[in-house]
């Protein structure tokens, strides 16, 4: 106990806590060959329409497959990744990988790809230029892309966040505000932000079927989306009770673990029966 040890025992020279700096230290060279050793990988969770119930689109997340650590999970590595800088490079791997796939579900599976940007590439400049060239060289219409940005970074750099989504979105690409809930956006903020899409963070659709008391930050979220006439998408609904609560309080879309967990390429193309899933590789190799 640091208290009772008195200042020759601090926890500083605690070995648990030395091992926790190294990994920090390691980690972060690690992640710089990541990228080149083909550790990375995204993974597709579908966004599901509530009313249709039909796929509309797929959010890319990252994974890391360390090769002795083995998975590492991106709310570990991203805030490593963008302290480093490190985020830049990856994050324009993941928008051409993410692209690319989108380019082979033009004719089934989901119409769009939902992709993570971090605060960092949103305020490097250049950004808007990389995301230009990344459709180009995929020959993607930027109708199948939306961006996900977290709330944190609109309220802290609005002036320059607001300027930079609206260059995005006159490339044609829509804009989604993830996490939406946690980061204290006003009302005025959503008016003066070119937003087309709002995620409602887990922790509002954790309790959209409690009571009345519990439910009500989420039908509030999704009364003013209504208004201002921005689409809903929920996160994280892992529980039935939850998706008919949201489908009563006219939310748009659904994602969680309850209609389908992130999927793997294979598995995904597999599902949609694009060219490239594990049956077909399987049937073409007899
Ligand atoms: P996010 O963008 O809010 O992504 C949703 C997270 O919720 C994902 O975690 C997803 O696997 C998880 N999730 C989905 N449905 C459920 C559910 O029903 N229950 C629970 N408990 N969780 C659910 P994941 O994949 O671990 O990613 C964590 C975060 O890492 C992401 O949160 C995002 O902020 C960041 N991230 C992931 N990929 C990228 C990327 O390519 N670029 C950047 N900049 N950030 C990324
Ligand atoms: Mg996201
Ligand atoms: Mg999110
Ligand atoms: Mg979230």
């Amino acid at each position: 106990e640091a208290k009772r040890a008195g200042k020759g025992q601090i926890k500083i020279f605690d070995p648990a806590m030395r091992l926790g700096a190294t990994t920090q230290l390691e980690f972060r060279s690690e992640l710089g060959s990541a990228l080149d050793n083909g550790e990375l990988r995204l993974v597709y969770q579908p966004l599901v329409s509530l009313r249709t119930g039909e796929v509309t689109g797929a959010e890319a997340l990252l994974r890391w497959r360390h090769p002795t650590r083995g998975e590492v999970s991106p709310a570990e590595f991203i805030p490593i990744a963008e302290k480093s800088g490190l985020i830049r490079s990856i994050g324009e791997w993941v928008l051409n990988e993410a692209m690319s796939e989108a380019k082979r579900w033009q004719t089934r599976g989901p119409r769009y790809v939902s992709i993570n940007v971090s605060a960092v590439q949103l305020r490097t400049e250049g950004f808007v230029g990389v995301v230009r060239d990344a459709l180009v060289r995929n020959q993607l219409d930027p109708a199948h892309v939306l961006l996900e940005v977290t709330e944190t970074v609109l309220v802290s750099e609005i002036e320059s966040a607001s300027n930079v989504l609206a260059e995005l979105r006159a490339l044609g690409l829509r804009i989604a505000i993830d996490d939406f809930g946690t980061g204290y956006c006003s009302l005025s903020y959503l008016q003066r932000f070119p937003v087309d899409i709002l995620k409602i963070d887990r922790q509002f659709v954790d309790e959209v079927d409690g009571d009345a008391k519990q439910s009500s930050l989420a039908k509030m979220i999704l009364q003013m989306s209504s208004t201002l006439e921005i689409a809903t998408v929920a996160e994280g609904i892992e529980r039935p009770s939850q998706l008919a609560a949201l489908r009563q309080f006219g939310c748009d879309i659904g994602q969680g673990y309850l209609l389908s967990r992130p999927l793997e390429v294979s598995v995904l193309r597999e599902r949609f029966g694009i060219a490239g899933g594990q049956a077909v590789y399987a049937a073409a190799n007899g």
